[in-house]
């Protein structure tokens, strides 16, 4: 890539990518100007705080440290100058319809132990499935990850194709999981990382078996303080790089030269000169709303057929009490996950019963909730093609919650102090 000098280098958003991408050019020299439409850096990862409670908005599962430690080495840092990392034990907890909970421990000799009393011998098969999945990770993080992708000939290299042969491409997840477990529950655990990405397991690759890698052997984290440590530890990288970060400004379009080069970006806020423009913002966005027509390298229809990453309907609830038998991080498995998947990614539909996700951060650090008091973060996956219904906000609400009080004996509906969807 070639730069005028003097021209400002433009990142969209200032979400961790934007933040990321926008501290490392500054690092080598660019003179950089990063836009975000929000008053407040983080994007997806920013908190809401009311009544005393503070909430994380978007992501709560802190996992692959690695990445994150490989990110503040390049500035001098490690994530100590940050936040304090806490390895979350038990790792989570899972709720069924037929059985007790189960949590699963950080320690392995106990996960596999955990493994045997469903399912004989599936310790062992858990260690040889895990370090099939370690290989896995190795090659990803080592050969493939931090390449930059601007042209194929990076991947034509015989030794990196061979390498590319371990990733198990072209096999099912689902599949490749019920080679090593057959009991459902077993199953269910070991599929339930892929759900992260955005397709069923019959439809995920054996490669993301590097997930399972990532959970049960790297661990699940919690910064203290709350996930926005990460952005606000990002926020102070960009200071420290002197990246000049411009907030409540939207970039509504590129201005292209005769050339079809970029000369500007138009925002809310006036036209930025620069000719070099990269986008933090969502792919789609930017290519549908920000690009011109005869820019884009997508069609409409192409995007049309795309399967998203499912959407979600969250609440944030601040609740008077605490509520025994919660842990950080609880799974409600107990719903069919076959009739929630079907609704998510094949009919579009309101799921009849879904399965949902409870995050209580208040059990692990007392910033984020008064003393004696509960933080709940729910979500519950939906398809990205729903048309979103107010509405049906509650309904939702009362049958999480009559679930919850359900499965942990207590009451809360009477103990909600507020709840935001
Ligand atoms: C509910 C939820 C739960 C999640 N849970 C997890 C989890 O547990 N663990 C995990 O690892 N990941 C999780 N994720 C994913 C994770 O949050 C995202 O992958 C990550 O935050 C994305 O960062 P980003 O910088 O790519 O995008 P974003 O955070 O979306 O940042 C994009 C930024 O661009 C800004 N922007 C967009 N358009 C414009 C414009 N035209 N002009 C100016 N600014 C613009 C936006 O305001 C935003 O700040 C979760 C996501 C969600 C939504």
């Amino acid at each position: 890539m070639k730069f005028r000098d003097g021209n400002k280098t433009v990142v969209i958003g200032a979400g961790l990518a934007g933040m990321a991408c926008a501290a490392l050019l500054a690092k080598s020299g660019h003179s950089v100007q990063l836009i975000e439409k929000h008053d407040t850096v983080g994007g997806r990862n920013r908190k809401w705080t009311h009544q005393g409670f503070q909430f994380d908005m978007g992501p709560s599962w802190y996992w692959m440290p690695d990445v994150f430690e490989r990110f503040y080495q390049l500035f001098g840092h490690t994530h100590q100058d940050f936040y304090e990392l806490k390895r979350l034990d038990p790792s989570y907890q899972v709720f069924w319809s037929d059985r007790e909970p189960i949590t699963l421990p950080a320690d392995f000799d106990s996960l596999k132990t955990l493994f045997d009393g469903f399912e004989a011998g599936s310790g062992d098969r858990l260690a040889a499935f895990l370090k099939e999945a370690k290989i896995k990770y190795d090659t990803a993080m080592s050969e493939f990850i931090y390449r930059p992708s601007l042209h194929a000939t990076e991947y034509a290299d015989l030794q990196l194709i061979q390498k590319s042969m371990r990733l198990d491409l072209f096999q099912s997840i689902a599949k490749h999981i019920r080679k090593y477990v057959q009991d459902p529950h077993l199953v269910q655990l070991l599929e339930f990382p892929v759900l992260f990405l955005g397709a069923k397991p019959q439809e995920t690759p054996a490669l993301y078996s590097m997930m399972n890698y990532a959970d049960m052997m790297l661990g699940t984290w919690y910064p203290m303080g709350g996930m926005t440590k990460i952005s606000e530890a990002f926020h102070q990288i960009l200071a420290e790089n002197k990246v000049e970060l411009i907030t409540d400004t939207e970039v509504d379009s590129f201005i292209l030269g005769s050339d079809r080069n970029v000369k500007a970006v138009s925002t809310s806020s006036g036209l930025l000169e620069t000719n070099l423009v990269i986008s933090g913002a969502d792919y789609h966005h930017t290519e549908m709303n920000l690009l011109p027509n005869s820019s884009r390298s997508y069609s409409k229809a192409y995007w049309d057929k795309k399967v998203m990453a499912p959407s979600s309907l969250l609440f944030y609830v601040g609740v008077d009490k605490k509520i025994p038998g919660l842990e950080h991080h609880n799974l409600f498995f107990d719903a069919p996950f076959s009739a929630h998947a079907k609704s998510i990614y094949d009919d579009h539909i309101w799921p009849e019963d879904p399965l949902f996700y409870v995050c209580a951060p208040s059990k692990t650090d007392p910033v984020v909730a008064p003393e004696g008091k509960e933080n709940l973060f729910i979500l519950i996956p939906l398809s990205t093609r729903l048309k979103d219904d107010p509405s049906k906000h509650d309904h939702y609400f009362n049958r999480v919650l009559d679930r919850m009080e359900r499965q942990l004996g207590c009451t809360i509906k009477d103990h909600v102090l507020f709840h935001r969807s």
